[in-house]
């Protein structure tokens, strides 16, 4: 039983790695987007909070963040491996998601950063469809969907994100380099980093991720 952090700028395939852990270990993935969606959905109050922030593209205050996961991950199942995706998105959330992990009786096994040049990084976003509803990504070339244009799992129409434009892709990255950085060196300091190289095939990263985690 694990108890991992994910962390890797958009076009990494950091879910994709995720969603295999999910098939072939029985994780659990973990992410703040599904909770958003699913406890709105279930009218609880603080998500009808949350939405007035998420619904509109903006950062949910890490307080509300961190009392609905405190909620959420009660649906989880405690014997199973535990993935957590982008939960810990800035520096303060450390203590935060720490306190989490103590409330829940787990301890974190690993915080794994998947890295990636940002001319491959730029290659894989512009040529990125997304589905609008689960957040799922594919990709013209490394990932393609089964039905052409529709989400393989929930069978929405694909889009192509707006700010998947050259531009904004690297803006992205140079904000995600400058928040990252600070929560890298704190994990590191704990012991507890492992870095991935993002840039080869996705069965070559799952490889080299399941050595690393002693899988
Ligand atoms: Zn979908």
């Amino acid at each position: 039983m694990k108890t991992i952090l994910f962390h890797g700028p958009s076009g990494s395939g950091k879910d994709t790695q995720v969603d295999l852990l999910v098939k072939k270990y029985a994780f659990e993935n973990i992410g703040t987007g599904e909770m958003f969606r699913v406890m709105y959905k279930d009218a609880d109050l603080e998500a009808i909070k949350a939405y007035q922030y998420w619904s509109k593209g903006r950062f949910v205050p890490n307080d509300l963040t961190y009392s609905m996961l405190n909620k959420w991950l009660k649906r989880f199942d405690s014997k199973k491996s535990w993935a957590f995706v982008s939960v810990v998105r800035d520096v303060g959330q450390i203590p935060l998601f720490d306190e989490l992990l103590e409330n829940s009786g787990r301890k974190l096994d690993a915080f794994v950063h998947f890295l990636l040049p940002e001319e491959i990084a730029l290659e894989r976003m512009s040529l990125r469809m997304v589905c609008s509803y689960c957040e799922s990504t594919y990709h013209e070339k490394y990932k393609p969907e089964a039905v052409k244009g529709y989400c393989d799992k929930c069978g929405t129409k694909l889009t192509h994100r707006e700010d998947d434009e050259p531009d904004k892709i690297r803006f992205r990255l140079q904000e995600y380099r400058r928040t990252v950085a600070p929560i890298v060196s704190k994990y590191k300091e704990r012991g507890l980093l492992i870095e991935i190289d993002a840039s080869p095939s996705i069965e070559s990263i799952h490889t080299e991720l399941i050595k690393r985690l002693g899988l």
